[in-house]
C-alpha cells in the first residue's frame, strides 16, 4: 500500500467512525451526549444559584487539564490504533456472530427437527427480538467485564482501560488490542447463540430494530448516557433507577481508585446483573470527587510500551503462574489418590 493510498484508507475509517449514526463515537452520538451535558450542568447551576452561568458550563465541558494531559494523549492514540488499524485485525481474528447463529440453529435443528416458521405478529417478534438480543449483548458484556476483574491474566491486559487518570468520551478506546479480541469472541458467543436460538424458534431470520447494524437499544444508550460514563461528570441514579441502568456516576466508581469500589459496576447500561451478583454501588447524589487510576510500578501507563507490550508480557507470566499452579494441584492429588490406593493394598 502506498503513502496515497494509506491515507486515503485512514481519511475513509475515521469519516466513517464520525459518520456513520451506528459508530461508537459519531458525530450525531456527541452532539446528543454535549446537549445532554449542557443540560444537566445548567440545571444544576440554577438549582444551587438560581442562575445559569453559560461561561462556566463551557469551562466545564472542555475542561484544558483533562485534554493537556498524558492520560488523554495516551487515549488518543489507541482511539487512532482502534479506529484506522484495528478493525481488520479484529475482524480477521473474531468469530463473527453471524457464524455462531448459523451453528447453534443447525445443532438445534439436527437435535430436534426445523420448527415451521411463524408468519404472524411480524412487528411484535420483531420488538421482542430486539429486547431480547440486547439482553444477550448485556449478559455477554457482563460476563466477559466480571472475568476481566478476576482472572489475573485477563485482568493484567483489561488493566489498561483502568490506567487511565481522567475520563473522557476517547477513554472508550483505552483499550488493549487483545482485550477487544477477547471482548469480540463473548459478544459473538452470547448474541450469535442467542440469535440461533431465536432463528431456530421462529423458523426463519430473526430481524431486529437496528441502526447501521447495531441493536437500537445499544444506539439509544449511546446517544443519552454512554458518552457521559466516561466524564467527569456527575450524574448519579438513585433508587429504583439507580438499581436497573448504570448512569455516568455508576460507570465512573468503577474507575475509581478507592479500594471500597474495587470491582463493583460491571455491567454495560442495566445495572441488573451487578445487582443479581453483588456486585453493585448505587452511587450518592453527592459528589465524592473521585481519583481514577492503577499504580503500576517501573512502567508509565500512557507510554505506547505500557499500553501495548507490557500487559501482554504480564498476563503471559501471569498465565504462566496459574498453569503452574494448576500442574501443581493435579500433581498433589495425584500423589494424595496413589498413596491412599498404595495404603488400601498394603492395609
Ligand atoms: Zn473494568
Ligand atoms: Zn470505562
Amino acid at each position: 500500500m502506498d503513502l496515497y493510498s494509506a491515507a486515503q484508507f485512514s481519511v475513509r475509517r475515521v469519516s466513517s467512525e464520525l459518520f456513520s449514526p451506528g459508530s461508537i463515537f459519531s458525530v450525531y452520538s456527541l452532539a446528543t451526549t454535549f446537549c445532554i451535558a449542557v443540560g444537566a450542568l445548567a440545571w444544576r447551576h440554577k438549582a444551587r444559584r438560581g442562575r445559569v452561568n453559560l461561561r462556566a458550563i463551557a469551562r466545564a465541558i472542555f475542561d484544558k487539564r483533562l485534554i493537556l494531559n498524558n492520560s488523554f494523549s495516551a487515549d488518543v492514540k489507541l482511539a487512532v490504533l482502534s479506529v484506522i488499524f484495528m478493525p481488520a485485525v479484529i475482524g480477521a481474528l473474531v468469530i463473527s456472530a453471524n457464524a455462531v447463529s448459523m451453528a447453534v440453529r443447525a445443532t438445534l435443528t439436527s437435535a430436534f427437527g426445523p420448527l415451521a416458521p411463524v408468519d404472524c405478529c411480524a412487528l411484535q417478534i420483531k420488538v421482542v427480538s430486539t429486547v431480547v438480543l440486547f439482553l444477550a449483548y448485556e449478559i455477554g458484556y457482563f460476563v466477559d467485564h466480571y472475568l476481566k476483574h478476576r482472572v489475573q491474566f485477563l485482568w493484567e491486559l483489561h488493566k489498561v482501560h483502568h490506567t487511565a487518570d481522567v475520563l473522557t468520551p476517547v477513554t472508550n478506546y483505552r483499550n488493549h488490542p487483545i482485550d477487544n479480541v477477547v471482548f469480540g469472541y463473548m459478544l459473538a458467543l452470547f448474541i450469535g447463540g442467542a440469535s440461533g436460538v431465536l432463528d431456530w424458534l421462529l423458523g426463519r431470520h430473526t430481524e431486529i430494530f437496528s441502526v447501521d447494524g447495531k441493536n437500537i437499544l445499544f444506539i439509544l444508550f449511546l446517544w443519552t448516557i454512554g458518552h457521559l460514563q466516561h466524564s467527569q461528570f456527575w450524574i448519579p441514579f438513585g433508587g429504583v433507577w439507580g438499581r436497573l441502568i448504570l448512569s455516568p456516576a455508576h460507570h465512573q466508581i468503577h474507575h475509581s481508585n478507592d479500594p471500597e469500589h474495587f470491582n463493583r459496576n460491571l455491567g454495560s447500561v442495566l445495572a441488573i446483573w451487578d445487582w443479581m451478583f453483588g456486585t453493585l454501588e448505587v452511587p450518592s447524589r453527592k459528589n465524592p470527587r473521585l481519583a481514577y487510576g492503577v499504580e503500576e510500578e517501573g512502567v508509565d501507563p500512557h507510554s505506547s510500551f505500557g499500553m501495548l507490550v507490557t500487559p501482554p508480557l504480564k498476563s503471559a507470566a501471569a498465565l504462566w503462574r496459574a498453569l503452574g499452579s494448576v500442574g501443581r494441584s493435579s500433581l498433589g492429588a495425584w500423589s494424595f489418590v496413589t498413596a491412599r490406593v498404595q495404603q488400601r493394598r498394603h492395609g
